[in-house]
């Protein structure tokens, strides 16, 4: 039997988009959020946990759980996993939880990753600047995102600033990768075990925040877009993982290096929406239902996606644009909040770049 109330810890974006997706293939989703008002408001029903009884609600009204962050809780995830499957599991999700964990996990894979130390104290962050060669990166083990809980320590100087800045955290020290560009794979593994990956990304950042993805890859060598395949799917089987999982990449010089994954669809990914066959959400429901995945393959020769950050701005030059799709969240203005996206499509990467230009206004403006 085809499961058909999916329940989503969390209420955002993504709860949405995977709803609109799902909503569809006649699934029913349950959202357990705190929030009255949310992006998801209007695509399903709303279990607030501060409610008398909302766990064992939540639970007794669905099917199987997903969750929109790698930050949910793993208790509760354990508690739910008694009664109902959580998809995915408890391994994806302890492991994208912990930088340490993660990247020790990547290289017992064989999966390539920057250099890294365990930092407790200033004198072990002298002792990894010494081992790593500066400069170095340092992070926060747990709860890091966008760039936030990070430092880069240039010169031994910087070392005072950083401690203070993350002093009282487990911390990572991380050699500095010489990228040339940052990538993402995102791929959807069924109960049966059944893969398809998406087209790797091109990601662009502004201030720790993704700003644009492309797809596909200028010029990337078919010996690492085979390697971005293999490194995903060794993960994939590995965690016995079902649903969606993104893989964060450096794209050096030797190969790909990885920098972290996410248990989720993926900001990277949203192209997929109009620009693949079927899309990360659309896999992710279908996986997390034990439906049969769809072809992730792109649609179109080439794709963008444009994130909407801050202010909403005047979205009629959008709309006008007839390879642009506008996607909005129901959130209201604040500065760094993601409020929405565009994607755009074109029969050639010079098609995308045109679109893009006459939007260049909106994206300085809201990108
Ligand atoms: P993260 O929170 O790990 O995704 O890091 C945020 C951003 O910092 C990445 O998107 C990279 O641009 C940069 N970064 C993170 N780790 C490293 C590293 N080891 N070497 C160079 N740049 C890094």
């Amino acid at each position: 039997m085809t499961t058909k109330r999916v329940g989503v810890i969390g209420a955002g974006q993504l709860g949405r988009m995977m709803a609109l997706a799902g909503i569809p293939l006649d699934i029913d989703f349950v959202f357990y959020d705190e929030a009255q008002q949310s992006p998801c408001s209007n695509l399903g029903t709303g279990i607030r946990p501060s409610a008398n009884n909302a766990l064992a609600q939540f639970i007794a009204s669905v099917d199987v759980v997903t969750y929109e962050s790698e930050n949910t809780s793993l208790e509760l995830v354990r508690k739910i996993n008694l009664q109902k499957p959580v998809y995915p599991g408890e391994l994806s999700l302890s492991k994208s939880q912990h930088r340490l964990t993660e990247k020790t996990e990547f290289n017992d894979l064989g999966i390539a990753t920057a250099q890294f130390l365990r930092v407790t104290s200033k004198d072990e962050l002298s002792y990894a600047c010494q081992q790593l060669g500066l400069p170095i990166v340092v992070k926060t083990t747990t709860e890091g995102y966008d760039g936030k809980g990070q430092a880069v320590i240039k010169t031994v100087a910087d070392i005072d600033a950083a401690w203070h800045a993350l002093a009282g955290n487990e911390l990572i020290a991380e050699s500095f990768v010489n990228f040339s560009r940052e990538l993402s794979v995102i791929a959807a593994r069924d109960v049966h075990g059944n893969i398809q990956v998406y087209p790797i990304a091109e990601n662009a950042h502004h201030e720790g925040i993704l700003r644009v993805s492309r797809v596909p890859v200028k010029d990337l060598c078919p010996a690492k877009e085979q390697q971005a395949k293999d490194f995903i799917s060794l993960l994939l089987n590995h965690l016995d993982h079902v649903g969606v999982l993104t893989l964060e990449l450096f794209d050096c010089e030797d190969g790909l290096v990885a920098n972290e994954m996410a248990p989720r669809v993926h900001n990277s990914g949203h192209w997929s929406i109009e620009g693949s066959y079927c899309s990360q959400f659309e896999n992710h429901v279908r996986a997390i239902c034990g439906m049969p995945l769809g072809n992730p393959q792109a649609k179109q020769a080439a794709s963008a996606m444009i994130n909407i950050i801050g202010k909403n701005g005047d979205r009629d030059c959008v709309l006008a644009n007839a390879n642009a799709h506008l996607h909005m969240y129901g959130k209201s203005e604040r500065p760094n909040r993601k409020l929405g996206h565009i994607n755009v499509f074109g029969d050639s990467e010079g098609e995308v770049d045109a679109s893009l230009e006459t939007l260049a206004a909106f994206i300085d403006e809201c990108g």
